[in-house]
């Protein structure tokens, strides 16, 4: 599945809150397309940032955002490297602990023996694509599934902006119910669809490439849950079209937005007809779960 060409990746050492503000900042500015940020405890205890890119990298920029985020010193501790694709992933996957969302705990290969029976695991192997569970849009969104299967069982499920699958396997292997995932980049379309069939949903998971909801796949709708990790601008342009094919009571969980940028987003649903039923906030993020109240007019 993987590409032999190298990759090339910046790592910096910094305390936990320094990490998580670099990484929140690099996360928000960078191309998900072509840049995979995270930030992690390290087996030593020390708390590291990675980001890997499929391009060279422009390091200037790089420098500045670093420095815009936590302070020129860490710009000055980073160091640059190319890796050969294949390392990098084995590499970066096996540092990274399991994280534990309600009843989910995202993990790698390496953690598989460990999750006790009782708990669901989404086993996520490719670096590549967004979605190890770290970052805190994505843990929102998992808390936010978990939390509302519990009070209803939506039958027809859209995973929109899947990257690694991680949202749609949840939801599949949570609720046993089909599943669509879709992403406008073509690779991580194909990263999720490997990941869905490493968790035994490959049956359950359509994977879809598509930007936003143009794809005929996606025209039969309506959903009753829908979720959508994809940062505001593409949230706000997508209010109109996706409560249109949001079945009445249906619910949409919006993640992928800073604390700041909540607001807007609340008031380009709510003019859709959504309410706001659940705010779930970690690492500076916050996941909505908004809910079509009426028949549309
Ligand atoms: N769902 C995963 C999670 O929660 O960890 C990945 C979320 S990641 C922040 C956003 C994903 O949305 C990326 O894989 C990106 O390629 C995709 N994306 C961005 N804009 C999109 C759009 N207009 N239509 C479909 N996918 C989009």
């Amino acid at each position: 599945m993987h590409s032999p060409s190298p990759t090339y990746v910046a790592r910096l050492p910094a305390t936990e809150p320094d990490a998580r503000r670099i990484s929140d900042l690099l996360t928000e500015c960078l191309d998900p397309a072509s840049a995979v940020c995270a930030a992690f405890e390290t087996s030593g205890g020390v708390w590291q940032v990675e980001v890997h890119f499929v391009a060279p990298l422009d390091v200037k920029a790089l420098r500045a955002m670093i420095a815009a985020a936590a302070g020129k010193k860490h710009a000055d501790a980073t160091v640059y490297a190319t890796v050969a694709q294949r390392d990098w992933v084995a590499t970066s996957l096996a540092a990274l602990a399991p994280v534990h969302a309600g009843r989910f705990i995202v993990h790698g290969a390496h953690d598989r023996a460990s999750i006790p029976i009782n708990r669901i695991g989404i086993e996520i192997e490719a670096a590549l694509a967004f979605g190890t569970g770290h970052h805190g849009t994505t843990r929102g969104c998992l808390l936010a599934i978990d939390e509302l299967v519990k009070r209803k069982k939506p039958q027809r499920i859209l995973d929109l902006g899947t990257g690694s699958g991680v949202l749609a396997i949840a939801a599949a292997k949570i609720l046993r119910k089909r599943v669509r995932a879709t992403d406008i980049d073509s690779r991580a379309v194909q990263i999720a669809r490997a990941n869905a069939h490493i968790n035994h949903v490959g049956a359950l998971i359509e994977t879809v490439r598509a930007a936003g909801l143009n794809a005929p796949r996606l025209a039969n709708a309506p959903f009753d849950l829908v979720l959508a990790n994809i940062l505001l601008a593409p949230l706000q342009r997508l209010a109109a079209p996706l409560a249109r094919r949001l079945a009445p009571n249906g619910r949409v969980v919006l993640s992928g937005l800073l604390l700041a940028h909540a607001n807007a987003a609340l008031a380009a649903y709510r003019t859709q007809g959504l309410a706001l039923e659940r705010r779930i906030r970690l690492d500076g993020w916050v996941t909505l779960v908004m809910k079509r109240k009426k028949a549309r007019r």
